[in-house]
């Protein structure tokens, strides 16, 4: 089956990588959109990595490191949001590109990983804010939950917070 051939697919590929452009050149920030954001109640994921655009289909997370990290969490659901989550620190995927094609993206990097556990989420139903959680790593009160101009006047701090920070 070539997925890319099938008209209302096709149709969701299209408006998802078009909202993620659109979403980019707004605000400046996103990596990836899941299709329920734009209204497609399929689990596909539109992401631009490295200048290139990506379509999964079905992404399974097949491993999760036991190693976790703390960090700031965005949405493009939420653009006005930052979110303090905890993620795995490797995870490796398996799914079908736009081509039909079976692909497996083994113990990705950091930055992958944390995007691609977002991602799936979201296929889920479960957004940041559900898995919102204080940063550990201060004795002060700090909120899970940040105003991202609140979060950008103050990004020095919050970054201390936690353990990782993805420019
Ligand atoms: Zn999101």
């Amino acid at each position: 089956m070539i997925i890319s051939k099938n008209e209302s697919l096709h149709r969701a590929i299209e408006i998802a990588h078009q909202a993620l452009r659109d979403f980019r050149k707004k605000n400046g920030f996103g990596r990836a959109i899941a299709a329920p954001q734009v209204g497609f109640p399929i689990r596909m994921i539109a992401l631009f990595l490295n200048d290139k655009k990506v379509t999964m289909f079905n992404p399974i997370i097949s491993y999760k490191s036991e190693k976790m990290f703390t960090m700031w969490d965005d949405c493009l659901s939420f653009p006005n949001l930052m979110v303090c989550v905890r993620r795995h620190m490797s995870v490796s995927v398996t799914f079908t590109d736009e081509f039909g094609t079976a692909q497996a993206w083994e113990m990705c990097s950091q930055d992958i990983s944390e995007l691609l556990q977002h991602e799936i989420d979201h296929l889920d139903g479960v957004l940041a804010v559900d898995i919102a959680i204080k940063p550990d790593k201060v004795s002060v009160d700090c909120q899970a939950i940040v105003d991202r101009i609140e979060w950008l006047e103050n990004k020095v701090k919050y970054i201390s917070y936690v353990d990782y920070f993805i420019q």
